[in-house]
């Protein structure tokens, strides 16, 4: 059946060239901003510069080193600083991981009950204020630019979590793509990935005759396969470029998941497999979601077909089509040079005995019917290197 559902996204998004000269406009002319950044690729590629000068007359700090994948040390290290400096605007300017990062300082900051890991990204306390964030985000992947959720990764323990509250939303997210001219190919085809991913795990599931969902989520799986490839071998196609930025933000932006039953268990394994081993995020996606999609074939058997008949465009017997659609899914992966079996990466026992480990002690469950359990995951991790 299709669901009820609230949406209500508050997301300003800015697309296009040269805007990030409308920063000013977005923060109040009085804020005590911090600058947010990775490991310095928006210095190289110009992003800073601009940055800076759209803030002229601004009282800006900058916080640099937040990790691909961040982690909690890290981003203590920034709370601390913007704690002591009386920041009031946060402005991420980076990738996903810059952003996810500063959502969980934007909580953590005026968080006055300690223990945040366990307080924060374990949602054991309720938390009710947040400072504002804007981004400036350069790499079209996670979608985290429109939404409200922060993947969060524990150095000390190896362990990687996702957080999800309405506060995360940033107040606005300015999109240029030709500040994704820069990407290295590798990331280019991580974003695709995991944007692909993203609608799969809100797609695949079975049918509640949620028309327009479908649809959206058809249009933007062939609107990624299409300009994936397309901009991979041509870096500065203006075009190429919009088009996978935008289709990796509406991938997770909440239009194409709401009243649909989801999955997200190709996300969860996935989490560990990047906090054990670490394996790029898109990567790990594309180890258990072919696997995943042999596993659970029965379940999503009708869906599948959909997929391959509307998004492969297939024809042929039941059979063929849904053996087409893993297929087809296991050779998209690999045309972007991400390999789907685990092998590549010496996943073996000790890996997925420490993942049931996990699953067993926090009681995990995912899947539409949840039902994605360790023993489940461990079935499909060594399907994935079988
Ligand atoms: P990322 O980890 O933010 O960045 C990957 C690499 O790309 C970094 O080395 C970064 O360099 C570089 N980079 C970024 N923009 C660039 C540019 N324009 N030119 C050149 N290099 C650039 O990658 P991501 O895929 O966006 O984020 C991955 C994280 O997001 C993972 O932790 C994942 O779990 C999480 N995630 C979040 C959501 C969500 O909804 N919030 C969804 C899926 C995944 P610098 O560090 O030097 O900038
Ligand atoms: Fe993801």
């Amino acid at each position: 059946m299709f669901n009820n559902f609230t949406l209500q996204n508050p997301v300003k998004v800015i697309f296009g060239k040269g805007s990030i000269a409308q920063l000013p406009k977005n923060i109040p002319a009085n804020a005590k901003v911090m600058l947010t950044y990775g490991g310095g690729s928006i210095f190289s590629n110009g992003v800073h510069e601009q940055v800076i000068n759209a803030l002229t007359g601004y009282d800006v700090i900058e916080f640099g080193g937040i990790e691909a994948n961040p982690t909690f040390e890290t981003l203590m290290a920034a709370v601390e600083v913007a704690r002591k400096e009386h920041v009031t605007f946060l402005l991420a300017v980076g990738g996903g991981s810059v952003l996810d990062g500063t959502k969980f300082m934007s909580v953590a900051i005026p968080f006055e009950g300690g223990d945040e890991w366990n307080n924060i990204v374990k949602r054991k306390a309720k938390y009710g204020e947040a400072l504002p964030i804007g981004a400036v985000m350069t790499l079209p992947a996670t979608g985290s630019e429109m939404n409200s959720i922060a993947v969060i990764s524990k150095k000390e323990t190896d362990e990687k979590f996702g957080m999800g509250h309405p506060l995360l939303y940033p107040q606005f997210s300015i999109l240029d793509p030709e500040t994704t001219y820069s990407l290295p190919k590798r990331q280019v085809a991580n974003g695709v990935a995991d944007a692909f991913t993203h609608v799969m795990e809100q797609y695949l599931t079975y049918p509640v005759g949620a028309e327009i969902q479908d649809r959206f989520a058809e249009g933007i799986l062939q609107t990624l396969i299409s300009v994936g490839q397309k901009t991979i071998a041509n870096p500065e196609d203006y075009e190429a470029r919009a088009n996978l930025f935008w289709a990796a933000t509406v991938a997770l932006n909440g239009w194409i998941s709401v009243g649909v039953p989801q999955d997200w268990a190709t996300h969860q394994i996935g989490h560990e497999l990047t906090a054990l081993h670490g394996i790029d995020h898109a990567r790990s996606l594309a180890i258990i979601l072919p696997h995943l999609m042999r596993y659970k074939l029965e379940d999503k058997k009708e869906k599948m077909i959909q997929y391959a008949l509307r998004v492969w465009e297939l024809s042929g017997t039941d059979e063929e089509l849904v053996e087409g659609a893993i297929q087809r899914t296991i050779d998209f992966y690999e045309s972007l040079g991400i390999p789907t079996s685990g092998k590549a990466y010496g996943i073996g026992d000790a890996t997925i005995n420490e993942i049931v480990k996990r699953f067993e002690e926090r009681g995990s469950a995912f899947g539409e019917h949840g039902d994605i359990d360790a023993k489940a995951a461990s079935d499909i991790l060594k399907m994935s290197i079988a």
